[in-house]
């Protein structure tokens, strides 16, 4: 199974190989040559098995060779037996024909626990064969920065740096990247928004000489085997409503795009999903790309999602590869015309052939808190506010085939937003009860490449 780059330029890789780099040599990401097919028959096997075991069957084709069986199924095992629910991803329905995906029972009680912890053990399986060492690098807006952390917090040959927007993430995200003691552990407190983060980490990647040196490897979303785990819980929810018989929609609280395009994935695959909707707060990028056929950056705008306090989209440039018919030369051509002009026009067909697959929706501020308010008089669920987001959106889009939310985060993690609109203050799981007494640690750094590098070296040198 081999991987190609979005922009054409950087030599195929295998699946190792494309996990243990992250970002493609030409600027690109890496996606499947070709995507397995999953037939009719294969899927409706799927029902009533355990997570893990839809994980590896729905995964195992996209790593070629690059483990055994017995070692992806251990990996699996291992990943998800720290979930507090044995369903892992379980379903909960919200109305007739709504139902929520409940994604946040893992230790850092977010979505991203379900790749973090999965590539936490394939990586670390890699190394052990290579003996290498690595420096992980991720930007993130809250919540891929604690699941890398504890996905990688003490692990020997690896050595762990998270850049996070200076004061732009709740309290709770912050004390999760804080306050692990293990010596591999570095958090960054960066002066600048989300999107300066990402930029940061992509000129480290892009600075060849200070990437090679230090072994750098991203665990961001653009990371193809983060996307790979994500289109699991699409087989598990769908499979669980009826598919391969029945079609499901989906609607997903989106920000860099990795988990809605792992759902894309998924369809490609064949599972029947009938519609992928983009659910945006404030920060509506993509869903004015969707409605206009213009990409264009605007200021980010602090929400009380802030985990999708997002312009600067990185999975989105992979469902661009996907709609100009897999042209590398003509997404580096865009990606281009988004650094240099802050935009781009769709070019002719390619808005027709993303509407075939998702639609759009946003949600404000007030609807947002209001959907909070309104769910949990309605149905009991405390929603966080993305998960609030999605559902909001989601309820302008309900249709003829189910529809499935997915609550991407606990609500204990944004309690703020959830006080606001319910008076209720959500509790945190028993194991991180005294979250807010623990030690912080992390270091203030300016939005300045030189400085970063020369940090990261200092540390990995200690
Ligand atoms: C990361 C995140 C999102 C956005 O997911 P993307 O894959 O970046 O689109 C939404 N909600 C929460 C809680 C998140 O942590």
């Amino acid at each position: 199974m081999n991987y190609v780059s979005t922009r054409g330029r950087a030599p195929q890789l295998g699946f190792t190989e494309a996990m243990m780099t992250g970002l493609a040599r030409d600027g690109g990401l890496y996606v499947p040559a070709a995507v397995p097919q999953m037939p009719p028959a294969a899927i409706a096997a799927l029902s009533g098995l355990s997570y893990e075991e839809v994980a590896l069957r729905v995964m195992r084709p996209f790593l070629g060779d690059a483990f055994t069986e017995a070692e992806l199924a251990e990996a699996i095992t291992t990943a998800y037996a720290g979930f507090a629910h044995p369903a892992r991803a379980p379903l909960k329905q919200l109305a007739p024909g709504h139902f929520l995906l409940e994604l946040f029972h893992g230790p850092t009680l977010a979505f991203k626990d379900f790749a973090m912890q999965l590539i936490g053990r394939l990586m670390q399986a890699a190394l052990q064969r290579s003996g290498r060492r690595i420096t992980i690098i991720g930007a993130t807006s809250g919540d891929t920065g604690s699941a890398a952390i504890e996905a990688f917090r003490g692990l020997p040959n690896v050595d762990v740096f998270i850049l996070f927007p200076e004061g732009r993430i709740s309290e709770v995200q912050r004390r999760q990247m804080t306050t692990p003691a293990e010596a591999n552990v570095h958090a960054i407190a960066l002066k600048g928004d989300f999107d300066a983060c990402q930029a940061r980490v992509k000129d480290m990647f892009n600075d060849f000489a200070f990437r090679d040196a230090v072994g750098l490897t991203a665990v961001n979303s653009i990371n193809w085997a983060r996307v790979l785990a994500q289109t699991v819980y699409y087989f598990s929810a769908a499979v669980a409503l009826g598919a391969p018989h029945r079609p499901v929609a989906f609607t997903v609280p989106t920000g860099n795009f990795g988990d809605i395009y792992a759902g894309s994935i998924a369809r490609s695959m064949g599972l029947p999903i009938e519609r992928l909707v983009i659910a945006t707060n404030q920060n509506d990028i993509l869903h004015r790309t969707l409605a206009a056929g213009e990409h264009r950056l605007e200021p980010v705008s602090p929400s009380i999602s802030p985990s999708m306090d997002i312009q600067v989209s990185s999975n989105f440039e992979r469902a661009l590869f996907d709609a100009l018919n897999r042209e590398g030369a003509a997404v580096a051509a865009l990606m281009g015309d988004l650094k240099t002009a802050g935009g781009f026009e769709l070019p002719q067909g390619t808005l027709q052939a993303l509407r075939a697959v998702y639609a759009s929706g946003r949600a404000s501020e007030e609807e947002t808190a209001a959907t909070i308010a309104r769910t949990h008089a309605t149905t009991g669920e405390l929603l966080c506010p993305h998960s609030a987001v999605g559902v909001c959106v989601a309820e302008a889009h309900l249709g003829a085939v189910p529809m499935v939310t997915l609550a991407t985060a606990h609500p204990a993690k944004f309690p703020d937003a959830v006080v606001a609109s319910t008076g209720i203050r959500p509790a945190l799981p028993p194991h991180m009860a005294d979250l807010h007494a623990r030690p912080e640690r992390m270091t203030h750094l300016p939005d300045d490449l030189g400085t970063l590098e020369d940090f990261v070296r200092e540390r990995i040198a200690a």
